[in-house]
């Protein structure tokens, strides 16, 4: 019997691929509150507008985003999907607040001569340093300090600062350069190449030659039966119209429900309210302690954060459980705000704020801009790892609220009060993946090994913290238990 602990989009993923890939039989599914899902939580207003509590938009890149994009079309939530292209007036409007002022991020090479107002030299003149500074041998660093060497301080401070933000809720000066892809490929093309440019374009020159041997090859083939758009699967459709996000139409919490559905139909016990409280490998079993009863299984996948999985395993491996205890979390605090018709100055996905700024905002997303309704709904994520400085340590839900409110209504300049709102602190929701990271995720995976444990770990403590990477990352856990 296989015993899947956490009912979150990563738990749920790994029941799907234990019974729809691995054809596991008996598997259960262990989740500690009363409802599944996690931190995907979709709320109605009393006007039917969704206030997203945790993720809205999901990113279609690379092998993890394609992977996301089957499971929704194994899923049959195609129609409910709403993709956003690379050419919607969304996509090309990312601002930061900075000084005062909402500032546009540059998004096309037209303004590479120019002096964005986010910098005080055109963007060429960074790309310049880039080429000309000198490769610096490392195992990992910063994000900051990479984009500082690289590129320079006001785009490590101005502009990837506040991505980090609204990626980790965390500081760019801890954060591993190999935590996010984007960065990941970047100092993999200076470590290789001697600067991100050469590397970056390298890269391009290669995938433009295997690109023009693949057109070689269909025009060689059957090029008659390629053209329907229908027959096409979502990851295809999705790099053919250049898709930079997609949501779902109602809230993304269609996800683990749907999920929830096809396990259950599939034979999987999903039971709610079953806290796992200790793990004891045995050289034939593991018992578990669920909600203070004795339970016996042969193998455990893990979707806890590392925080929770540590106190499960501090009595028979303290010096796992040190490791995982060693994965640092923050807290947000989450307002949703409903304003009647459009309140906004412009169409954008939102502004993000720099930490030099000292705010207690670290960004806004415009909700409705991205999935347009008769209302404006806004979310503004507060704390992360500077949640205790703005907050305390055990805020008032006004006291949130207030804040939020006042920043937003300051920023946008709106004058109309919000006629609806969610509050919620989001205790320890974001693994910060800090620098050496994956020497460490590295370490626990060995120890696993090294000690033959029938564990496989997946969920944002690993190996990304998007739900596309935590999908996959379910994936991957199945896949070594299945072994
Ligand atoms: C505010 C916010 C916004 C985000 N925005 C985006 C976004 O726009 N796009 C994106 O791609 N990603 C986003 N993310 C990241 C993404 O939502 C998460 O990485 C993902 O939802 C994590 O899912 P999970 O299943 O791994 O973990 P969780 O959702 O934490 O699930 C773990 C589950 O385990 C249960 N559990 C804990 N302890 C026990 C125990 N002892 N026994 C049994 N069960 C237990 C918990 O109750 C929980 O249900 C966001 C995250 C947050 C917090």
């Amino acid at each position: 019997m296989t015993v899947i602990l956490g009912g979150g989009i990563s738990g749920l993923s790994a029941a799907y691929y234990a019974v729809n890939e691995a054809r596991l039989s008996s598997v259960i599914l262990l989740e500690a509150s009363s409802r599944l899902g996690g931190w995907i939580r979709s709320k109605s207003s009393p006007s039917g507008a969704i206030f997203e509590q945790g993720p809205r938009t999901i990113r279609p890149f690379d092998i993890a985003g394609e992977n996301t994009l089957n499971l929704i079309e194994d899923l049959q939530l195609n129609d409910k999907l709403i993709s956003i292209n690379v050419s919607h007036p969304v996509a090309a409007n990312r601002l930061i607040y900075m000084d005062g002022a909402l500032h546009r991020l540059p998004n096309s090479l037209k303004t590479l001569f120019k002096t964005p107002s986010l910098l005080d030299r055109p963007l060429i003149s960074h790309i310049w340093r880039d080429l000309s500074a000198p490769r610096v041998s490392k195992e990992d660093e910063s994000v900051y300090s990479f984009v500082q060497r690289r590129l320079g301080q006001d785009i490590a401070d101005n502009m990837i600062s506040p991505l980090i933000c609204g990626i980790y809720a965390g500081d760019a000066r801890e954060i591993s350069v190999k935590s996010v892809a984007m960065f990941k490929s970047m100092f993999e093309a200076e470590q290789k190449h001697g600067s991100i440019v050469k590397g970056m374009l390298t890269k391009q020159l290669k995938k433009l030659s295997s690109k023009s041997q693949d057109r070689n090859n269909e025009t060689k083939g059957d090029a008659g039966d390629k053209s329907a758009v229908e027959s096409l699967t979502l990851a295809e459709r999705a790099r053919m119209e250049h898709w930079v996000l997609w949501g779902l139409q109602g809230g993304l919490e269609q996800l683990p429900r749907a999920l929830a559905e096809n396990i259950k139909g599939r034979g999987v016990k999903v039971q709610t309210e079953k806290r796992c409280d200790k793990l004891t490998f045995k050289s034939d079993r593991v018992e578990l302690l669920v909600n203070g009863e004795p339970q016996e299984c042969s193998r455990v996948i893990s979707s806890l954060s590392a925080k929770d999985l540590a106190e499960l395993l501090r009595e028979q491996h303290p010096a796992l459980s040190a490791e995982l205890k060693a994965i640092p979390t923050v807290t947000m605090g989450i307002v949703n705000l409903e304003f009647e018709g459009n309140v906004l100055p412009l169409q954008a996905t939102g502004f993000l704020v720099p930490p030099k700024e000292n705010l207690p905002l670290l960004g806004v997303f415009f909700d409705s801009c991205l999935f347009p309704g008769s209302s404006t709904v806004l979310t503004i994520m507060m704390g992360g790892l500077w949640f205790e400085k703005y907050f305390g340590p055990d805020p008032p839900t006004e006291q949130l609220l207030t804040t939020a409110i006042d920043h937003t209504k300051n920023i946008l300049q709106i004058e109309e009060e919000p006629i609806a709102h969610n509050v919620a602190v989001l205790r320890d929701c974001i693994p910060q993946h800090v620098v050496g990271h994956d020497a460490r995720v590295k370490r626990i995976h060995d120890y696993i090994s090294a000690h033959h444990i029938p564990l496989a770990l997946c969920g944002s403590s690993y190996q990304g913290v998007g739900v596309i990477d935590v999908i996959l990352s379910a994936k991957q856990a199945v896949r070594d238990v299945a072994k």
